[in-house]
């Protein structure tokens, strides 16, 4: 089931994660797709709210891992549509590479339980994206009042969060998530620098945050995400 965060955007859920819709009058931005094999669910869930697949006009990656740009490759080869991710993670999405080596675990047992049950049985390989555009750091999109570009490095080497400005609308990713209430991702490739990037984001002006694994903060996001990670 899709969910409406404002008028203009949706999350779903197409399988263990959350991808995101921004339907600028008709014109569909697709951030996230979910595992290889989620484009179905992922038309299913566009089918909710009376768009069809080709309505989708481009797809944003916020980072390389195999439950956010699974699909991206078939969606792609379907519509011909561009794709884009920050250099760092999209030059390994281009070589089908889902995941760095050196990921750490945050501490605590739902970290471990979600580690040892689901992550480390997942793919870490997707199928290559061959054409990625890179988005470079503070980059305002054309979409909607304008979609900004944040680098959030710390959980990939290479990850964006979205803000649409005037909405006040984070989406933030997989900088932190919020399964069970606001709390660190389980794994990062560099947690000092994760956890400055929690610190850096209260800077922008967002009410509303959206994760890849949990349920948007609906209200007063920064400053619930800010008491949580200063
Ligand atoms: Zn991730």
């Amino acid at each position: 089931m899709i969910k409406k965060i404002t008028d203009n955007v949706y999350q779903f859920d197409p399988g263990m994660v959350n991808c995101f819709v921004i339907d600028d009058s008709g014109s569909i931005t697709l951030i996230d797709t979910g595992f290889t094999g989620s484009e179905e669910k992922i038309f299913k869930g566009l089918a909710g709210i009376g768009r069809k697949p080709t309505d989708i006009k481009q797809i944003i990656l916020t980072h390389l891992h195999p439950d956010h740009s699974g699909a991206a490759a078939a969606i792609q080869n379907m519509l011909h549509i561009p794709v884009y991710a920050s250099y760092k993670d999209g030059e390994l999405i281009k070589q089908g590479i889902g995941m760095r080596e050196s990921m750490i675990r945050m501490p605590g047992l739902i970290s471990w339980l979600v580690f040892n049950l689901v992550l480390k049985k997942a793919p870490k390989v997707i199928q290559p994206v061959n054409d990625i555009i890179d988005l470079a750091d503070g980059q305002i999109l054309p979409i909607l009042s304008g979609l900004k570009v944040i680098y959030t490095p710390g959980h990939s080497a290479g990850h964006i969060s979205l803000l649409l400005e005037k909405q006040q609308v984070l989406i933030a990713a997989d900088i932190c998530m919020n399964t069970n209430g606001l709390d660190y991702s389980i794994l990062y490739e560099d947690v000092p620098l994760a956890k400055q990037t929690l610190k850096n984001i209260s800077k922008y002006n967002f009410d509303i945050g959206c994760f890849g694994h949990g349920k948007p903060l609906m209200t007063n996001a920064n400053e619930k995400m800010s008491k949580k990670f200063s």
